[in-house]
């Protein structure tokens, strides 16, 4: 069935709110809460650990900081609390994007059982399990990711201990990997350009030949199929294959995208239809999925990647995020005087959808808008 993308139009008179018609927390941010809350409950007096974020959203992580869970590393992998300092009797929390298969033998040599509280996604977990089934049919996994991702390196372990394993970061990493399909480039420099990123034992002279992509799940799906799309390409060239026998080389992996970052995604596409004058994208900033919406807003229109309403200082500053430059910048009257201002607004798939609402408030309040979020709320109940 085809789904509905435009976005609910919140007609507040001098301000128009266009919000994606999907937005926000997904399935699998929901269940790694739960998971974890529930973890809290029934371990009182126990030492709990998360082996690094849950999710990258600041308020449910200092949430859960503040009830006694301890982070032990950083996003960036960098140990805060060394392995060597947990006992059995403590509890290990793995998060939403899983963990690595190393990382998961150093917690069951200890003895913490890593079932109970492993709240790795479903949709993380199926782009693991499609890996397994293509690596027994002798493909090798070309994974679309960011390399220091928590969940590329899951993904990444995972799928290298069935199979040859290559990480690309973009496009145009995919068409230098092309060029070893095709041999352009010779085998022997494969290991210095794609240094950090290729499995043990990786043979580029014949580990290129029969290939089949999968995602780190919060990338830009489109990206993704470009990436797809080329490598198919190039090997029904260099092979002189057609579609009747591409299977024989390239693995068709589609069915592995996460349902909610395409449509949160999808979503964006269908919200920048509207003339609006700028977007407001809210959610962490270390956020890969909300980073993936602001990247999609900022080609049309003035972008404001914010984590809570608080950035909002006053209808004349706000306060964003520059996700190239990885910095907070200020920007001076970015809400246009004109009336009314339309803004399009969307949020990560980490972002509870209250910091959403606190933005919206914050926006009419600031402009003084001629109807409240409860008389928007009446009006489309009374519909
Ligand atoms: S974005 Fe998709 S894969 Fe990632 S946690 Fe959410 S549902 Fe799972």
């Amino acid at each position: 069935m085809k789904k509905d993308f435009t976005p609910t139009l919140l007609d507040f008179g001098n301000i128009q709110i266009y919000l994606a018609r999907h937005f926000g927390f997904c399935y699998g941010v929901e269940n790694a809460i739960d998971i974890a809350f529930r973890t809290v409950d029934e371990n009182p007096g126990k030492r709990i650990f998360l082996l690094s974020e849950m999710i990258h959203n600041p308020q449910v992580n200092t949430d859960l900081q503040e009830m006694g869970v301890q982070f032990m590393q950083d996003t960036y992998g960098r140990q805060l609390v060394p392995f060597e300092n947990l006992t059995k009797e403590d509890v290990v929390i793995i998060p939403a994007f899983g963990t690595t298969l190393a990382i998961e033998e150093k917690l069951n040599a200890i003895g913490i059982p890593i079932e109970k509280y492993n709240t790795t996604c479903p949709f993380v977990e199926k782009v693991w399990n499609r890996s397994e089934q293509i690596a027994k049919k002798d493909y090798s996994i070309v994974v679309h990711g960011k390399p220091a991702h928590e969940e590329t390196r899951a993904t990444f372990s995972h799928a290298a201990a069935n199979t040859p394993t290559v990480v690309v970061n973009d496009m145009q990493e995919a068409i230098n990997l092309g060029k070893y399909i095709t041999g352009e480039t010779p085998a022997a420099e494969f290991y210095a350009e794609f240094k950090g990123r290729y499995s043990h034992n990786f043979d580029a002279t014949k580990d290129l030949q029969h290939i089949g992509v999968v995602n780190q799940t919060t990338m830009l799906a489109s990206d993704t199929q470009a990436i797809a799309d080329y490598l198919k390409q190039l090997m029904l060239q260099t092979y002189q294959l057609n579609e009747s026998n591409i299977a024989a080389r390239f693995a068709d992996t589609r069915d592995t995208l996460c349902y909610a970052t395409n449509d949160n995604q999808s979503a964006v596409y269908g919200m920048l239809e509207t003339a609006a004058d700028l977007a407001i994208v809210v959610g962490g900033y270390n956020s890969s999925n909300t980073s993936h919406l602001v990247e999609l807003c900022e080609e049309k229109l003035p972008t404001y990647f914010i984590n809570t309403s608080e950035k909002i200082i006053s209808p004349h500053q706000i306060v964003h995020y520059n996700f190239h430059t990885r910095e907070e910048v200020i920007t001076s009257d970015f809400l246009p005087s004109q009336s009314p201002v339309k803004i399009l607004i969307t949020s990560g798939a980490s972002c509870p959808d209250a910091i959403v609402e606190d933005v919206i408030e914050k926006l009419i309040e600031m402009r003084g808008a001629h109807k409240t979020v409860d008389t928007i709320l009446k009006e489309y109940q009374a519909v």
